[in-house]
């Protein structure tokens, strides 16, 4: 046995608990009608987690629970209990027994348990289509619709199929897969799109990034340029300093000693002896002074000698006297501008000489008196005389002196000018020099700060340009393409800019994103491709099977067609068709032919004959798929007496190895069973069960 017990609690009609045992393989269950035996039928369904009202014929799902007109008798949940021999593992479990229950209150919750664990629906389902208990195949089969396999759509009749084949758990995993592939697919179209919407962005951060990669390239060969640019220059401005080669220092000792002549020449010519040249120009100046004194002394003298002689010589006419003094007066002022002191003396003289012949004779007693006083003026002016020649002698002789020195000085003079000019262009020089070396340091100096500029050393340019200034020097024609080609560069690296380390920051975590959306998008398709290599592998391994159980059940469904029609033939036929959509699927096809009749389409036959194809069909399946339970409601209703006979014939044969709950009124049928379990509706309206004999049922049913 499969269904060992059903325990029913407040189910439909069952009030309170009541339990039902199975110890055989066939067992009728029997009663007037309305009295719950279909009831038992929807317990089972229920149990295996019915959704459809329809299916268990009522409005709601408080509708299961027991409610009577009585008053207080009323309860407040059902429960339904099946307990199955699981030693046969029909169902994918290590347990021996198994029971399924299902529990719903008056608020419809609904309660899975299995063997009084709580569970999900999901699980009911799952093992009872592993144990081909389905809900949609052939295992339980309500009053009236047996004919059900023969009314419905190719495909809803290939489904009906599988799940008896056994075959659900297969599409349960393909559906599976499919949900997956599915659910991989709309994954793999988002992380694409995400992909795809990051990509503008990082392809800009790449342009930008690569574009300061090339930074280190261009700098790379711009010290390259720039090395042998300076070197170049750098020989430019050592050049600038080799234009002029004096010696400094020999120039600076050519210039002291020029100094040292100099000075030696201006002591020499008494340059620097001013106070004795003072001292001989006072002596020429006082000199000069002194006889002009004794010039004047001898000129009052000779006046008044003059007037003296006069008053000795009246003949003297005064026409005459005046011409004299005219004359004298004319002397005189032809001596002031006169400077040379000898001719000045020479005038004097002559003078003096006329006035004396003016004067000389007339000679008379005052004369005589006078005469006494005219010699001592005569004697006085001796004496000045010789002192005035005495004193013209000496300033003869400085003058002598002083012309000689101002001779010896024009000419030591000269040569001192000579020399002064000689250190004048050795200054000049020196200066000139001076100039350039302070050029060159500038240009020196300028030339270290560009160095620096482009970040080069000025020990290195120099070292370069001492060791290889040979390869190293090139034409001005290449210096000034050197110049352009750094000017080039430089302005490339402008044109760069800077770089942006948040940017390069962005670069690397956009970056990392993307490569990490395309790993799960490789992943992905890795997956989806895994996907479609199982469902296509699902779906050959159902197609095989199916096949395979098709030929076996046309094989029975023949056999009993044949049997049951005396004759003709039948079989089931797949065909690919297109579903609501566009897609083909398999779906399953019966094709008959009645004897003696040309009859093939199933729409024609009689009700009864229907039955009986459905019936051949039923049996067929269950010969070939093995299922373990078979629940049917008056499928034996439509029979006569001789289809009657040969469908219990079959039902015992089947239920060697299917066990069977028939709910009848055939008394054929009761015949063939081992166990009859009668169904009455008490006064309060519950049904209650109760063994019965073949006789008592055979009465009961009637
Ligand atoms: P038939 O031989 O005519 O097919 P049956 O024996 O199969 O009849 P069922 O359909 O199983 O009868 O039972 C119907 C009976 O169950 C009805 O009398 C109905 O009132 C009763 N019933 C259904 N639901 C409940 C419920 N929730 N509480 C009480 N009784 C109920």
């Amino acid at each position: 046995m499969f269904l060992k017990q059903i325990i029913l609690k407040n189910f439909k009609s069952f009030a309170g608990k009541t339990v039902l045992d199975f110890p055989v393989f066939f067992t009728a269950i029997v009663g007037p009608n309305g009295s719950g035996k279909s009831n038992i039928v929807d317990a089972i369904r229920w149990a295996l987690g019915e959704q459809s009202f329809k299916n268990l014929r009522v409005a709601k799902g408080s509708d299961l629970i027991f409610s009577s007109s009585k008053k207080n008798s009323t309860a407040g949940f059902a429960e339904v209990e099946l307990v199955f021999d699981n030693k046969q593992s029909f169902f994918p479990l290590e347990f021996s027994e198994v029971s399924l229950m299902r529990r719903i209150d008056r608020e419809e919750n609904n309660d899975y348990y299995l063997n009084h664990q709580s569970c999900r629906l999901k699980d009911i389902i799952e093992i009872s289509a592993a144990a081909k208990l389905g809900l949609k195949g052939f295992s339980i089969i309500n009053q009236g619709s047996v004919e059900n396999i023969l009314k419905v759509s190719s495909q809803e009749r290939r489904v009906m199929l599988e799940e008896n084949l056994g075959l659900k758990n297969l599409e349960i995993k393909e559906e599976e897969a499919k949900r997956k592939l599915e659910t991989a697919l709309v994954n793999s179209d988002k992380i694409q799109a995400l992909r795809q919407e990051i990509l503008p962005h990082l392809r800009s951060l790449k342009r930008q990034v690569s574009r300061w990669e090339k930074i280190e390239r261009i700098k790379e060969d711009l010290v390259i340029i720039e090395r042998k640019y300076f070197v170049n220059l750098y020989d430019q401005i050592l050049k600038e300093k080799r234009g002029s080669s004096i010696d400094f220092n020999q120039t600076k000792q050519k210039i002291e000693n020029l100094e040292k002549i100099i000075k030696e020449k201006s002591r020499e010519i008494g340059l620097l002896d001013e106070e004795n040249d003072k001292n001989l120009e006072t002596k020429i100046k006082n000199l000069t002074q002194e006889i002009i004194d004794l010039q004047n002394q001898k000129s009052l003298l000779l006046r008044d000698l003059g007037r003296k002689e006069v008053d000795t010589d009246m003949n003297i006419s005064r026409e005459s006297l005046g011409e004299q003094i005219s004359s004298l007066k004319k002397g005189l002022e032809s001596l002031l501008p006169l400077s040379d002191l000898r001719e000045i003396k020479r005038k004097i003289s002559k003078i003096i000489k006329d006035l004396e012949s003016f004067f000389g004779s007339g000679n008379n007693k005052r004369q005589q008196k006078e005469n006494g006083k005219i010699e001592e003026i005569q004697i006085a002016l001796d004496k000045i005389e010789s002192e005035i020649n005495q004193k013209n002698k000496l300033l003869n002789n400085f003058q002598e002196q002083q012309n000689q020195k101002s001779l010896n000085f024009k000419k030591r003079f000269q040569e001192i000018e000579l020399k002064r000019g000689e250190k004048e262009a050795l200054y000049r020089e020196l200066e000139r020099e001076e100039i350039l070396n302070e050029k060159f340091n500038l240009h020196l100096e300028n030339f270290k700060r560009r160095l620096k500029e482009s970040g080069l050393e000025f020990e290195e340019i120099e070292r370069i340009y001492q060791n290889s200034k040979e390869t190293e020097l090139v034409s001005d024609e290449e210096f000034s393409r050197l110049e352009s080609r750094i000017l080039k560069g430089k302005q490339g690296l402008a044109e760069i800019g800077v770089e942006d380390p948040t940017v390069i920051a962005e670069y690397k975590e956009v970056t990392n994103r993307y490569d990490f959306l395309t790993q799960q998008i490789n992943d992905l398709n890795k997956a989806i491709e895994d996907l479609k290599i199982l469902i296509k592998e699902l779906e050959e391994q159902i197609e095989q099977k199916f096949n395979e159980a098709i030929l076996e059940i046309n094989n029975q469904f023949n056999n009993y067609f044949r049997l049951i029609f005396n004759g003709g033939s039948a079989k089931l036929v797949q065909k690919k068709e297109k579903t609501n959509g566009e897609n083909l699927a398999w779906g399953v096809d019966i094709k008959v032919n009645i004897p003696k009749t040309k009859l093939q389409s199933l729409e024609m036959l009689s009700g009864g004959e229907k039955t009986l194809v459905a019936i051949c069909l039923l049996f067929a399946l269950i010969e070939q798929s093995n299922v373990p339970l078979l629940v049917v409601d008056e499928i034996d209703a439509a029979l006569d007496e001789d289809n009657s006979r040969r469908f219990s014939e079959i039902l015992k044969a089947l239920t060697k190895r299917t066990q069977f709950i028939i709910i009848t009124h055939n008394r054929l049928t009761m015949n063939a069973v081992e166990v009859i379990y009668g169904i009455t509706l008490s006064q309060d309206g519950s049904s209650k069960v109760f063994s019965l004999k073949l006789e008592e049922a055979e009465a009961l049913a009637e």
